[in-house]
C-alpha cells in the first residue's frame, strides 16, 4: 500500500501552526523543567530568567544553554524531569567522544521517539509490505531500539539482526528478501562490498532503500552505496541526549533532513559567541526537547555544525530541513593551524575513485603537526610496481592539497588493510592528546 506520510497532518502542517504548537509546548516544558530539574532551575536563576518570561517560542533565546559538560556534571540523575518509577528505559551513548551520557525515557518519550523513526521509514518509502532489517547495534546504543520501534509502528516485518556477523546479515537480506536496510553508512558500505564479493550485483539484491545515519557520510559515499546495493539511500540524524535517531530524516528529495519540529526545536548559533544565526548560515545546532518528560533538555548544544533551510520541499513536508552535519566542532581537526574535517577527506577520496576505507592519523613531533592518511586501494587499483603507486600517491596528495590547503602524507595500502566497521567508523586517530 502506497503511503507518503506516517502522520500527514503534523508533517505537512503550515509553519504558523507548527509555531503555535511549539509555543504552547515550550511554555509548558519550561515550567516542567523549572519545577522538577534543580540543575536547570539553578542555571535559569543564575541568568535571571523565570518561567513567566517565556511566553512563546520567540523567547527561547532567553534560556541558558546546556552542554555536554553539564551532562557530565549532572550525571547520572541530575537532569531528570520525572521520578525513576515513572521511567521505563535508559539508553546511553557509545561514547564516541569519550563522555558517556545516560538518557532516561518514560513510555510517552519512547512512543514519541518511535513515531519519529516511523516517519523516517515511511519517508523512505516503507510500509507494511516491507521487510526491514535493522543492523544498527541494539542495547544501550539508540540506533537498534529506535529503528526497531519505528519499523514495528509502520508494520514492516522487522528483522532485528543488530550489527555484526556480516555473513548472517547477507544471508537474511538474500533469503528473507529484506527491502529496507537500517545501519551506519560505513556498515552499509561494508555489507555492499561483501555482497559484491559473493557475486551479487545491484539487481540481485532485494533491498530498495536504506536508512543510514549515526555518523557523518558524504554525497559521494551515498552514491557509492546506492550503486553497489541498488537502492535509494536516506540519511537519518539523531543523538541520544535528544532521544536517538529520528530527530530528523530525509525524504525523497534527498536534500537535507526534515527536523521533527513538533517535538524538537532547532536553532543555529555561532559556536564562539552563542548568538543565534540567521537561516542559511553555518553554525552549531542547538535543540530543545519540547515534550520530553524524563530527560527534558532545553537549548542543548550538539556540537554538530550545519545549516537550516525553510525552502519549500517537493515532498510536501513543511518541517525545517537541516543539512548533513559538515562536521562536529569537536571532530574538527586543527592541523598546522588549518581546520580539517574528515568529511572533506572522504569527498576527495571518493571523487578520485577510492573506497571510503581510510584512516587519518595526526601526531606532533616537537612543535610540528604530522598528518598522515592511510587509504586503501581496490583490487584493480592495486599494483606491484612502486613507481605506479607513488604516481597515484602524488595525485592524491595534490587533490588533498587543493581541498584542504595543507599537504598530508598519503599511504596507499593493499585491499582489505583498513579495518572495517560494523557500527560507527573510527576515522581519526589524534595522537597529540590536545584534549582530556
Ligand atoms: P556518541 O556519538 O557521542 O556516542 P550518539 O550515539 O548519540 O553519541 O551520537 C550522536 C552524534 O552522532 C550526533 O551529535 C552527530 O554528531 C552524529 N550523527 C548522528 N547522525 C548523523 C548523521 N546522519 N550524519 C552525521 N552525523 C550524525
Ligand atoms: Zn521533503
Amino acid at each position: 500500500m502506497e503511503k507518503r506520510y506516517y502522520q500527514k497532518d503534523i508533517e505537512t502542517m503550515p509553519y504558523e501552526d507548527i509555531r503555535k504548537i511549539q509555543s504552547e509546548k515550550l511554555v509548558k516544558q519550561v515550567k516542567h523543567v523549572y519545577e522538577n530539574v534543580k540543575y536547570y532551575r539553578d542555571l535559569m536563576d543564575e541568568k535571571g530568567v523565570k518561567p513567566e518570561d517565556i511566553k512563546s517560542i520567540d523567547d527561547i533565546h532567553k534560556l541558558p544553554f546546556l552542554s555536554k559538560a553539564d551532562l557530565r556534571e549532572a550525571y547520572p540523575y541530575g537532569l531528570m524531569g520525572k521520578p525513576l518509577n515513572e521511567c521505563v528505559r535508559i539508553q546511553s551513548t557509545s561514547g564516541t567522544t569519550g563522555k558517556r551520557v545516560v538518557a532516561f525515557y518514560t513510555q510517552n518519550d519512547i512512543d514519541i521517539w518511535e513515531e519519529c523513526c516511523a516517519r523516517a521509514i515511511v519517508a523512505a518509502g516503507g510500509n507494511e509490505d516491507d521487510v526491514c532489517q535493522v543492523s544498527y547495534g541494539y542495547g544501550l546504543f539508540t540506533g537498534g531500539p529506535g529503528l526497531n520501534g519505528g519499523s514495528h509502528r509502520v508494520g514492516c516485518l522487522t528483522i532485528p539482526t543488530s550489527s555484526g556477523n556480516t555473513e548472517r546479515q547477507m544471508q537474511f537480506i538474500m533469503d528473507l528478501n529484506a527491502t529496507i536496510l537500517c545501519c551506519t553508512p560505513s556498515y552499509a558500505a561494508y555489507i555492499g562490498e561483501s555482497l559484491a564479493e559473493k557475486g551479487y550485483g545491484p539487481d540481485d539484491i532485494p533491498l530498495k532503500a536504506g536508512i543510514f545515519g549515526a555518523e557523518p557520510w558524504t554525497e559521494e559515499m551515498r552514491r557509492s552505496i546506492e550503486n553497489t546495493l541498488g537502492i535509494k539511500a536516506y540519511d537519518i540524524y539523531g543523538l541520544t541526549e535528544i532521544s536517538g535517531p529520528g530527530v530528523s530524516f530525509e525524504c525523497e528529495e534527498q536534500s537535507g533532513m526534515h527536523i521533527n519540529e513538533d517535538h524538537f526545536y532547532a536553532e543555529i548559533i555561532d559556536p564562539e559567541t552563542g548568538e543565534p544565526l540567521p537561516e542559511g548560515e553555518v553554525g552549531e545546532l542547538v535543540f530543545t526537547s519540547l515534550d520530553k518528560e524524563a530527560f527534558p533538555l532545553l537549548r542543548y548544544r550538539t556540537r554538530d555544525l550545519c545549516v537550516l533551510s525553510r525552502k519549500p520541499c517537493s515532498c510536501g513536508r513543511t518541517h525545517v530541513k537541516m543539512s548533513k552535519p559538515i562536521g562536529r566542532s569537536d571532530d574538527m581537526l586543527i592541523i598546522k593551524g588549518v581546520n580539517v574535517f574528515p568529511s572533506q577527506i572522504e569527498t576527495v577520496l571518493l571523487n578520485e575513485g577510492y573506497s571510503p576505507n581510510y584512516q587519518i592519523i595526526v601526531d606532533r613531533v616537537g612543535t610540528t603537526d604530522t598528518f598522515d592518511i592511510n587509504v586503501e586501494m581496490s583490487a584493480d587499483q592495486f599494483s606491484d610496481t612502486v613507481k605506479e603507486i607513488s604516481v597515484k600517491e602524488k595525485a592524491l596528495v595534490d587533490a588533498m592539497k587543493a581541498m584542504l590547503g595543507i599537504v598530508p602524507k598519503i599511504h596507499l595500502l593493499p585491499p582489505k588493510s583498513v579495518v572495517r566497521s560494523e557500527g560507527k567508523a573510527v576515522r581519526t586517530i589524534d595522537k597529540r592528546k590536545l584534549h582530556d
